[in-house]
């Protein structure tokens, strides 16, 4: 098993691709054989050329995909696709299972061999296939740029014969991977940073950034053993606006990234909390694309509220440094793929005892392998 193939995306929005060159030629260099869709990184800044120089092999998809036995690609299949993957096939992409049901029994059905990434376990072994990461930092980055465009006041301090610039006050919600990267630019930039995040194991890092940790005493909070955050109490999350009300009133900027994963993400900034801030501040919803953290939040649109709050709602704030978000998705895939690549064999081997593809293998040979969705 040996022919892998990268497939263009189809999403309107989706600007990155699931291989660079680079890791296009990493692949050669381990014996298999690198077919990239045509285009296939049009939009990310990586052309056929740059492909072709790297080892691989450009084609059309129709041409190339019946061969394929390992397909790479961002999203998920349009459900028109299943049917036209080839049985058998290894298909590595962002899946979203918790929500995609039907999309699974499909390709169970179609005897795809499915991994979703996303499901890739956060253990140090895994880091460099961690695609929910490197994508995280990039959108955590990339939300601090965009907010920073929008804003009436910039960010640093500023001495000045004609006066004394106060910087900028920034609040993230949420300290996991997007949000520290959110902390470190803002930093960077010169702002003045807080943070929260339910798990108070985070302080320490928010600290090691040079800002500031929100206290909000929620009593028993925790983390799941991946780390992950829990979901609040009733009470909890009211307890929790109301001391966020408090720093989002004092902000500029306020970065939401609270997610829960393979959950809808809760509201933390309802419309009182809104209503106390400043005309002018911005809001940064980072997980409106999965429910939104911000009351009225709109995936892909600004809403201005009655009292001038700006609430962005980027759409797929990933792909927004594409050629940087593809170069490090196309490692991650590449690691994925050497890690299970047996040389001599020159072959994918489903080495299903290794925790890493237990916990990210979704189907195989027709079945839910799956334990989390085999119900
Ligand atoms: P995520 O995208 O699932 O969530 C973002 C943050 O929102 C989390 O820190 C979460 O605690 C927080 N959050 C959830 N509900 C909240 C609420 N109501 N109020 C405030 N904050 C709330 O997180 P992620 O970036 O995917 O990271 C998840 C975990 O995985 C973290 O513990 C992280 O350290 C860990 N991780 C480990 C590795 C590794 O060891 N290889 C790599 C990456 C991430």
């Amino acid at each position: 098993m040996k022919r892998v193939l990268a497939l263009r995306e189809s999403h309107p929005k989706e600007t990155r691709a699931a291989l660079s060159p680079e890791s296009a030629k990493k692949l050669a260099g381990l014996g298999l054989s690198v077919t990239v869709e045509q285009g296939l990184g049009d939009r990310a800044g990586y052309s056929d050329e740059d492909y072709r120089q790297a080892g691989a092999a450009v084609a059309e998809r129709s041409k190339a995909l019946p061969e394929a036995e390992i397909i790479l690609r961002v999203r998920k299949p349009e459900d028109s696709e299943i049917e036209t993957l080839p049985t058998g096939v290894l298909h590595l992409s962002f899946l979203d299972p918790f929500n995609e049901s039907a999309l699974i029994q499909k390709l169970a059905a179609k005897k795809v061999n499915a991994v979703s990434v996303e499901m890739i376990p956060r253990s140090t072994i895994a880091q460099k296939m961690d695609a929910l990461s490197s994508q995280a930092n990039l959108a955590g980055y990339a939300a601090v740029v965009l907010a920073s465009d929008r804003m009436q006041k910039i960010l640093p301090m500023m001495m000045t014969p004609a006066g004394t610039i106060s910087p900028s006050r920034f609040f993230i919600i949420g300290v996991g991977v997007a949000g520290l990267q959110a902390i470190a630019t803002a930093k960077r930039l010169g702002a003045r940073v807080e943070a929260f995040d339910t798990r108070p194991v985070v302080e320490e890092q928010v600290r090691s950034l040079g800002a500031k940790f929100v206290k909000v005493d929620l009593g028993d909070t925790g983390q799941t053993d991946q780390g992950y955050a829990k979901e609040l109490t009733p009470e909890q999350m009211e307890k929790q606006r109301l001391e966020m009300a408090k720093a989002c009133a004092r902000a500029d900027v306020v970065i939401t990234t609270a997610k829960l994963f393979g959950r809808k993400a809760p509201v933390i900034l309802n419309e009182a909390v809104l209503e106390q801030m400043k005309p002018g501040s911005i809001v940064v919803d980072l997980a409106v694309e999965s429910g939104g953290n911000v009351a009225g939040s709109k995936v892909g649109e600004d809403v201005i509220t009655a009292n001038g709050v700006k609430i962005i709602g980027p759409e797929n704030l990933e792909g927004y440094y594409p050629k940087d978000a593809t170069q490090m998705l196309g490692a991650n895939f590449a690691n994925f793929i050497e890690h299970f690549w047996d040389a001599e064999q020159q072959a994918f081997v489903y080495r299903t005892e290794d925790e890493i593809l237990s916990g990210s293998l979704i189907t195989r040979d027709g079945e839910i392998v799956h334990e989390k969705f085999k119900a």
